[in-house]
């Protein structure tokens, strides 16, 4: 029997990377439904190739080109469009596991629909956890979904455990701490005092990896890695006291897991997303990903430093935010996602990511995260003082 597929938000990068492993292993897994929320030009080259059951778009705008493109080219797929339609194809009866690649809070809706479902879940969506991660723990539990993570940190920590005998999500007898490797981005070295003056190419210019330009941003600012500090907490079952980040910036240790005898595991290989995504797909087994074999001889040098918390104050208010728990990692969130998306659409300068979301964290009471309304209300609330905040911003030039 064939695995189905349901992939959510299959014209970005985690997108791309999961259909060319998919692409590999014909025999093995068939596509349910794929999504897109704009490029509807892609989302029809990739129906036409994979041929799902389902495509969805962002709005019926989309749906009415992609259907009209499909059906011009005698393809069977039916079209639908909107929130609701994702949660419908996470939770479909025709498929087994969901991979959750949307980018931001816009995933959220979906990825827990697949956990309440039970279906085995490849998250990449790491909003979904940071967001609502007591929530979407007890889904998983609840249903019996299976949760692998795709995020390269979390798959490499999930792949130095044992294998997963027991609960998920509750720490491991012996495990120590874990230690999530960081590159530290494109601005590790450069002097702080010309931070304000980078721009949004600039940011998204990684060293190491290539990826959609939001989290391309949080990796410049490491939000990135607070934000997965905060999955690593509620994925592992492991407080943020140990929970360590390490500045990596070759980007072949992808995480490592430090034991109570003195050991410490890693999970090596080339900076490129299809190898975690192949690991979770194929999970138990292993197949082949199409990742160039990692030559340590020609890497020669692997180096660590400890993050400077003045250079990446985002990384320093991630940890406040857990420690605070209830709804302060969402608000985080959620003022994040705005100052970057001002910040791409530059009306902000890079250095005021971090404040706005240092003053809305400071402005907004964190009350406890026992509903999805508690979040969403959270979320809501962030947005709007974060929007506030990036007006002063831009009023002041930066
Ligand atoms: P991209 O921006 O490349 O792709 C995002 C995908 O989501 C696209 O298919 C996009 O459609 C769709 N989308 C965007 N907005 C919405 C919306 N409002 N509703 C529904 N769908 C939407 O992002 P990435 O692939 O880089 O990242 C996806 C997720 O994976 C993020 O949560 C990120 O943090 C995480 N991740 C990514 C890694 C990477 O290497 N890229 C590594 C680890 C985690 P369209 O193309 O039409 O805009
Ligand atoms: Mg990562």
């Amino acid at each position: 029997m064939k695995q189905r597929i349901t992939l959510l938000g299959s014209t970005g990068s985690i997108g791309h990377s999961t259909l060319d492993v998919i692409g590999r292993h014909p025999d093995r897994f068939s596509l349910h439904a794929l999504s897109a929320h704009r490029n509807w030009e892609k989302l029809a080259e990739q129906c036409a190739r994979f041929r799902p059951a389902v495509a969805v778009t962002g709005s019926a705008e989309t749906a009415r080109l992609l259907e009209h493109r499909l059906r011009a080219e005698g393809i069977a797929t039916q079209v639908e469009h909107g929130p609701a339609a994702l949660e419908r194809i996470a939770a479909a009866d025709a498929c087994d596991a969901v991979v959750a690649a949307v980018v931001g809070a816009a995933g959220l809706p979906s990825a827990l629909a697949a956990a309440r479902a039970g279906k085995r879940i490849l998250l990449a969506n790491k909003e979904a956890l940071v967001m609502s991660g007591a929530l979407f723990i007890a889904a998983v539990r609840d249903s019996g979904a299976v949760l692998l993570p795709l995020d390269s940190e979390h798959n490499a920590i999930y792949q130095c455990l044992p294998l997963q005998a027991g609960p998920q999500h509750t720490p491991h007898a012996g495990v120590e701490r874990i230690i999530l490797t960081a590159s530290g981005g494109p601005f590790r070295t450069r002097d702080p005092a010309t931070l304000a003056d980078v721009t949004p190419d600039e940011a998204c210019a990684h060293p190491n990896w290539v990826m959609g330009r939001k989290i391309s941003v949080d990796s410049a600012t490491m939000m990135n890695k607070g934000l997965e500090v905060i999955e690593a907490h509620w994925l592992f079952g492991l407080p943020a006291s140990r929970i360590e980040v390490l500045i990596h910036p070759q980007s072949v240790i992808h995480s490592m897991v430090a034991y109570a005898d003195g050991s410490v595991l890693a999970q090596l290989g080339n900076p490129d997303m299809r190898t975690p995504i192949a690991h979770a797909l194929a999970y138990p087994e292993r197949i082949v990903s199409g990742v160039a074999p990692l030559d340590l001889a020609a890497i020669a040098t692997l180096t660590f430093e400890k993050p400077d918390a003045a250079r990446f104050p985002c990384l320093g208010l991630a940890f406040a935010a857990l420690e605070q728990g209830g709804t302060a990692s969402a608000a985080l969130n959620a003022a994040n996602e705005i100052a970057v998306d001002a910040f791409l659409s530059r009306r902000i300068g890079f250095a005021a990511i971090a404040a706005i979301v240092d003053a809305v964290l400071s402005a907004m009471p964190h009350g406890a995260a026992a509903t999805l309304d508690d979040v969403l209300a959270a979320d809501g609330t962030a947005r709007r003082l974060a929007t506030q905040e990036l007006e002063r911003h831009a009023r002041q030039g930066g």
